[in-house]
């Protein structure tokens, strides 16, 4: 997609609703709005869609296709042997209800799956689907087959304002953006509003770039309030397939390769004197002491006691130490760990002491504009508010909110938070 204009930092270039979506917890986030809430109801024809109320019920049937997949549900679900193959499922059926944005959705490009397997469990599904949705066998096999080909490099994990997965969508005007490892775009949602803004000043005729390249590691620790560990799962066969950003080059080709099938010639690729890969992976092939780590790492997650957990971290850390890199994922892991228990603990002195190395880590591995960075950040200022640095505070949150104005926009409600909060911590 090339700029037909220039564009500054923080404007939307593309705001699009989803052709279709759905949430990564089914029975926790209702189907229609994603709220996510213990007193979710079960629609009475499928038992499997839940609302959060009436009106997003109705939405759901009129508009979002539950009507041409509701009395089809529990026969699919006796049929699918996953939840991912359920998901696709879904998700292609509530695609092809809707005939308003086809052409787009054609647009996209796909690739055949290079794994026979993989080849024959996607031409089972289809199989599945037309032989128990009537409506659907009138479509022609390959162009069902197409569609969820497509699916594979195209969909786009929707996420909440901190970047946590809310769910998974069809957004086929976004996914003419392509990838760069440095991108001048990037992707945020307001609820299911696919948001994509400028990160840099953008001429006319530059192309528009995001990054396919996603954050994998345990991302539970945007608040003060702990939230329980969130673990990012893959959520189908053929969608949401992330690429680490703290990979080394080579890994992260690979892995954009394997994902997407091209190979990254962008600036960051190509660059030969990049000297990221030294401060990530493994300093030495020392499996046996990782092995080791991550029975500590292990035990430290199902301890109850948080004080024995902080040990076991600390422990755990200290071997990760001895043999990654400074910047290596698995430190970062622990130090996310270790910042999560002393919130639980109430030692946000101790916790703002971590958080402070994973902004280094972020600042070192993200480009500048990243919101990932931000929201650390925001959250170190918020730590060190609450410890009565104020001063420091409220830089850090000042620099938080000057980057999540440009990726979320400026009257975005993470925005208007963080606002709030730097005025009362000015008072
Ligand atoms: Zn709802
Ligand atoms: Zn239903
Ligand atoms: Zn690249």
């Amino acid at each position: 997609m090339i700029a037909t204009k220039s564009f500054l930092p923080g404007e939307t270039i593309l705001s699009t609703s989803p052709q279709a979506y759905l949430p990564s917890e089914n029975e926790e986030r209702c189907a229609t709005c994603f709220v996510k809430s213990t007193s979710l109801k079960k629609c009475k024809g499928c038992s499997y869609a839940h609302y959060c109320s009436r009106k997003c019920q109705i939405v759901d049937w009129k508009s979002n296709g539950h009507s041409k997949l509701c009395k089809y549900m529990v026969k699919l679900r006796k049929q699918l042997r996953n939840q991912s193959e359920l998901s696709d499922a879904i998700l292609l059926i509530k695609t092809f209800s809707d005939t308003s944005r086809r052409d787009f959705v054609s647009s996209m490009c796909f690739h055949v799956p290079t794994s026979s397997s993989l080849e024959r469990s996607s031409k089972r599904l289809i199989h599945t689907i037309q032989s128990t949705v009537p409506w659907i066998s009138k479509c022609s096999k390959e162009k069902l087959l197409q569609t969820l080909y497509r699916f594979g490099s195209n969909n786009f994990a929707i996420t909440d304002d901190l970047l946590l997965k809310t769910g998974a969508g069809v957004y086929p005007e976004g996914a003419l953006l392509n990838h760069d490892c440095v991108p001048n775009c990037v992707v945020t949602y307001d609820g299911l509003v696919q948001n994509i803004r400028c990160i840099r000043k953008i001429k006319e005729g530059e192309e528009l770039t995001h990054s396919y390249v996603m954050f994998v590691v345990l991302l539970n620790l945007q608040h003060l309030t702990p939230t329980p560990h969130h673990t990012p799962t893959p959520h189908s066969t053929l969608q949401h397939r992330y690429v680490d950003v703290f990979a080394t080059t080579k890994d992260r080709q690979d892995d954009l390769c394997m994902n997407y099938n091209f190979k990254c010639k962008c600036s960051l690729c190509s660059s030969t004197n990049d000297d990221r890969d030294s401060w990530i992976g493994e300093k030495s092939r020392r499996s046996d002491v990782l092995d080791f780590a991550e029975r500590f790492a292990m035990r430290a997650h199902a301890e109850n006691d948080v004080k024995q957990e902080i040990a076991l971290l600390h422990e755990c850390l200290r071997l990760r130490e001895s043999c990654c890199h400074t910047y290596d994922r698995l430190i970062l892991k622990t130090r996310n760990a270790l910042m999560s228990a002393c919130l639980s603990q109430g030692d946000y002195k101790q916790a703002a002491l971590h958080c402070e190395i994973v902004v280094r880590m972020y600042s070192k591995i993200y480009h500048p504009m990243h919101p990932m960075t931000a929201l650390q950040l925001s959250t170190l200022g918020n730590l060190r508010v609450e410890i009565r640095e104020v001063e420091k505070g409220l830089k850090e949150l000042e620099s938080a909110v000057h980057v999540l104005r440009v990726t979320h926009g400026k009257d975005s409600s993470l925005v208007h938070s963080i606002e709030a909060l730097i005025r009362d911590a000015s008072t």
